[in-house]
Parts: C-alpha cells; structure tokens; sequence
C-alpha cells in the first residue's frame, strides 16, 4: 500500500505584507520546532511580493516548511505585463504553486485550457502544481459535483505525461465552502476525492493513482479537520482563512496530536 504525507498548505491570498510574512513564517517554524513534524508536510503559498522574503527566511533558518505561489504564467517570458513565470518562481526555489484556484476562475475567468497550460509552465520548471477543482453551489445542488469536478481534473491533466502527473497534487475545493464557514461533511470530501482518484487511475494507472495526494479545502479549521483526514482519499488541506493566524494554522498541522 502507497503512503502518501499528507500536505497542509496555506493560501494566503492577498493578505499580509512582507514584514507580516517574516513574523508569521518565524512563528510557524517556532511552533513546530519543537516536535518532529516530518509526517506532515508544511507549506505556505504568500503573496508573490512575500516569496523572496520567506525564501531567506527558509533558506537561512533550514526550515521544514516548503513554500510556493497562488498563480503562475502559461508563458515562460515575454510582453506579459503583471504576470510571473515559472522561471521567476523556480530561481525563488518555490516548491509549489497553486492552479486554478476557485477565484482565479471565478475573478479572471481562467479556464481549464488555461490551467493546463499553467500545470504545464509549472512542471516545465520543475515546480509542483497544486490544481484546484471544486463545484459551486448550483452544481452541488444538482447533484453534478462529481461529473463538474472530474471535467476539471480532465482539464487540467490534458495531455500531461504520468512522469509529471505522478506528482501533482489536486485539491478539492467546493466553492461553496471557502471562505463561507459553510465545510463539506468529511462524507461529502470523500465523494469527490474518491472519485478524483478512480479518474486518476482511469487516466493512467492505478499505481500513479495511488501516489497522488488530493488535498480538501474549503473553510478548514482545528475543530474539523481530524474528521476530514479521517477519509481514505484525503491527503491533506488546503487552508485559506484558518491559515493567517499561526496558530489555528499549527493545530491543524498537529491534527494527529
Ligand atoms: C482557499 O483559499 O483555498 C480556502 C480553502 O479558503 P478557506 O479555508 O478560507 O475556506
């Protein structure tokens, strides 16, 4: 049996600066310093202006705690005024970067073309895609969250070879409950990321299938998560508000303790 580490990753959005990412990354790493922490890997995704800043922190301080972007270009370089490559972020040593977030395609109407072609720009300099899919409430209603999901994953894996695919991680965010306060029962994750992994083994292999972490998000806190990681098919979370206060954002690391 495959054991895939489970990923608690951070989004961030667009909040704290990069003197707040510098406090908030020092308090994380005394937090979990003073326990071994490796069977769960850490990650924070700050704002692009905070990447360099935590990358020396990081760097500097050898911590365990991985980092990476919310967005990333389709294109390598060029006339592509406000967007960052994929380069930029690989000489910033980002591990990862997250596809396709729900306000990406909610806000800049980014399709599951376009976060191919991001997955794509991301593995192209061996940066780790984090491909968000997730229905809204309308679909939920209608009982089509597993179809509507399964088109994106579809989507976002057009084409990509099992040697990149093998790595991804998909998180699995009903829109309807980030940011809502509103979670998915752990039944309801399980469903859905569930579903992501047979389309996974469909796509390629059982064994790739069995590789993948597919993280929950969607209004994360300590008090739910135990019973969220509890489900075969999730491998970790992604956290959102939870996320901005370093110490809610601890205790779901420690969801184990
Ligand atoms: C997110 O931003 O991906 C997210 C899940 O947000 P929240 O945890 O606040 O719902």
């Amino acid at each position: 049996m495959t054991t895939r580490t489970p990923l608690m990753a951070g989004n961030w959005k667009m909040n704290l600066n990069h003197l707040e990412a510098i406090a908030h990354v020092q308090k994380l790493s005394f937090a979990l310093a003073d326990k071994d922490y490796d069977a769960v890997e850490v990650a924070v995704l700050p704002p692009f202006v905070d990447l360099r800043s935590v990358q020396t922190l990081v760097d500097g301080d050898k911590l365990k705690i991985k980092y990476g972007a919310q967005d990333i270009s389709a294109h390598d370089s060029g006339a592509y005024t406000g967007e960052i490559s994929g380069s930029m972020l690989a000489k910033l040593k980002c591990t990862y970067v997250a596809v396709g977030h729900s306000e990406r395609r909610q806000y800049h109407g980014e399709s599951d073309e376009l976060c191919n072609a991001k997955v794509k720009a991301a593995y192209r300099h061996g940066i780790t895609p984090i491909l968000c899919v997730g229905e809204g409430l309308d679909v939920r209603k209608a009982g089509q969250q597993v179809p509507h999901t399964l088109a994106q994953v579809d989507g976002g894996l057009k084409d990509l070879p099992a040697e990149q695919a093998e790595s991804i991680v998909i998180a699995y965010e009903p829109v309807w409950a980030i940011g809502t306060g509103e979670v998915a029962t752990p039944e309801d994750a399980q469903e859905v990321c569930g579903a992501i992994r047979t389309r996974l083994a469909e796509l390629y292999s059982q064994e790739l299938a069995d590789k993948v972490r597919i993280q929950y998000g969607g209004s994360v806190k300590s008090g739910n998560i135990a019973a969220i990681m509890a489900q075969p098919d999730v491998d970790g979370a992604l956290i959102g508000g939870a996320a901005l206060d370093a110490d809610e954002f601890v205790k779901i690391v420690r969801f184990r303790d």
